[in-house]
This record gives C-alpha cells, sequence and structure tokens, in this order.
C-alpha cells in the first residue's frame, strides 16, 4: 500500500472546517528562501482555513533582543493565539532562548520545554506538527500502532524525539536509532513500524525492512536536482508500505500545525 499524505491532510483540514477570528503570528529572520518557501505555505493554508496571519520579518543582521522583544510582546498580545518561529535562525540566535520565549500556551509548533515535557509525561498539549503528522498518517490508514515494534531512524528534537514519545503513548515498543547505532538493520529487521528522519538519501534498502511493515519517509534530500527521501522506494514498496517522497509526509505536517492553531485557540476558551 502507498501512504499518500494529501488524503490525511485533506481530511484534517475538512475536520477544521471554516474558523474566524484566528491570529497566526510568524516571525521570520532573514530571507532564507527554504524558510520563506515554508513560511508562504503556512500562510496560505491559514488563511484558507479563514485565519488572519501577521508575518513579521526581521533582518538577518537583528539582535537576539530585538527577536526576544517581538516574541515576548505577541505572547502577551491577546489578539494573537499562536506564534511560529521560523526556524533555523541565524548564527548570532540562541534558538533555545528564543524558544523558551514563546508563551507556551501560543506554541503551535511544540518546541517549548513546557509542552516537551507534557508530551514526554503523556499529557500532550502542543505536539510537534511533523511527528503529530505521522500519527494521522498512521491512523489513517489503519496501521496497528499499539503493542508493535516501531523503530525510529533519527533523534532530532522536530521528529525524531517526539515521535518516540508519541508512539509510546500509543502503546508501541519504541526504538530509536541515530547515526552511532550499530548493526542498524538489525533494528530496522524488527520493525512493524519503521521511520526514518535522517537526511540520508538512499540510507534505508529493501533489505532492511520487514515484509509487510509500514515505512514513513521523513526525509527531504535534494539530488541532482530531484527530491528524494531516506529510502529506496521503488525496493521497498514491493514488500512493505511506504509513503513517498514528495507526497508522504510534507503536506501532512502544515495541516498538523492548522490543528495545533484551533486548538490554542481553544485553549484559551
Ligand atoms: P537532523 O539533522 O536534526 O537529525 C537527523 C538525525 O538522523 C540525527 O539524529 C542523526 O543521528 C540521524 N542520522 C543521520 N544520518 C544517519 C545514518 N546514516 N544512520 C542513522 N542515523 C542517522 O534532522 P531533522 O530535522 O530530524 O530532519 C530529518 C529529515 O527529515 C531531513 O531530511 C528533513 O528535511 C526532513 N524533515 C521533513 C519534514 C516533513 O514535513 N516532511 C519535517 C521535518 C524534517
Amino acid at each position: 500500500m502507498l501512504l499518500y499524505g494529501k488524503p490525511v491532510a485533506e481530511s484534517i483540514i475538512s475536520r477544521l472546517g471554516k474558523v474566524a477570528g484566528l491570529n497566526l503570528a510568524i516571525v521570520q529572520v532573514g530571507n532564507n528562501p527554504e524558510s520563506s518557501i515554508y513560511v508562504n505555505k503556512k500562510i496560505k493554508m491559514a488563511e484558507s482555513i479563514g485565519a488572519s496571519v501577521r508575518h513579521i520579518l526581521l533582518p538577518q543582521g537583528c539582535a537576539q533582543d530585538e527577536l526576544l522583544r517581538v516574541v515576548t510582546g505577541l505572547g502577551s498580545d491577546s489578539s494573537v493565539n499562536g506564534v511560529i518561529v521560523q526556524f533555523p535562525l541565524p548564527p548570532q540566535m540562541d534558538t533555545d532562548a528564543i524558544t523558551h520565549a514563546i508563551n507556551p500556551l501560543k506554541d503551535v509548533d511544540g518546541f517549548h520545554p513546557d509542552n516537551v515535557g507534557r508530551l514526554f509525561s503523556g499529557r500532550p498539549r502542543f505536539i510537534p506538527a511533523t511527528p503529530k503528522g505521522i500519527l494521522h498518517l498512521l491512523k489513517h490508514y489503519q496501521i496497528p500502532i499499539s503493542g508493535k515494534n516501531a523503530v525510529i531512524i533519527g533523534r532530532s528534537n522536530l521528529v525524531g524525539k517526539p515521535l518516540s514519545a508519541l508512539l509510546l503513548n500509543e502503546n508501541a515498543t519504541v526504538t530509536i536509532c541515530h547515526s552511532k547505532t550499530k548493526n542498524l538493520s538489525e533494528h530496522t529487521l524488527r520493525a512493524d513500524i519503521l521511520v526514518s528522519a535522517t537526511g540520508s538519501p538512499n540510507l534505508v534498502t529493501a533489505d532492511m525492512v520487514k515484509d509487510g511493515a509500514a515505512v514513513i519517509d521523513v526525509g527531504i534530500n535534494r539530488v541532482d536536482g530531484k527530491v528524494m527521501g531516506d529510502c529506496d522506494f521503488e525496493g521497498i514498496s514491493k514488500k512493505a508500505s511506504i509513503s513517498p517522497v514528495p507526497g508522504g509526509v510534507g503536506p501532512i505536517t502544515v495541516a498538523t500545525l492548522m490543528e495545533n492553531l484551533v486548538y490554542a485557540a481553544k485553549l484559551r476558551g
């Protein structure tokens, strides 16, 4: 089975319906073209559900104190429901300090330590969009999670770690692999659910995958002008379910972010 993201994203957005009166603030520092693509996708999707977006573009050379002032101001501005600081930030910025400054009740990206702690203690509030989207994908295609072996390759704060908590909360037996893991295939061959989030093209080949497993390819790699994931799609799709790249996890991520925005508004009543 091919695990396409578009129908999952559409069902999330149609569940949300139109939600007038929501206000999302997106803070971007500098004009990194990749960041601008993502910011534009978020603006378009937010407007499509009826939310208004305040896009604050600060110069690349902006001082950290200035960014902190903007982020703190948005945190106390009662007309703003959700705040996103687009990463990566320029090198003069301390990303942790900025993340800590976001009001945790408006932290639709789910990166504030309060929200990370809540997720890991099994009482989630905001869940980062990519791992939450992966959970939506698994549920949409009715892939069983409880009691299954889930193996995640990649331990980032953005994908691997929060996904491990989510799948654990869903009663999977979770293994996290990373760049120092020995004998990767010994782990991956046990996976009923295998998630690769590394940014290493062709890392996962068909001989590393159990027959009938569900493989979620989160990687986005540009190779010879083409976008591809971490997995050998051709080989793996002959023996397992797999999400394509592009067209798998990617489209779900922004939809899940909108779900978090609507939740932010409900949180504050
Ligand atoms: P990251 O660089 O922060 O983390 C990569 C992780 O992969 C690290 O934990 C590292 O230990 C592990 N890793 C790297 N090479 C490895 C190897 N050869 N064997 C085993 N482990 C290895 O990256 P990230 O932010 O988690 O993103 C991972 C990938 O997912 C990237 O390609 C990124 O573009 C993509 N991504 C996609 C979406 C989406 O919406 N589709 C969202 C976020 C990230």
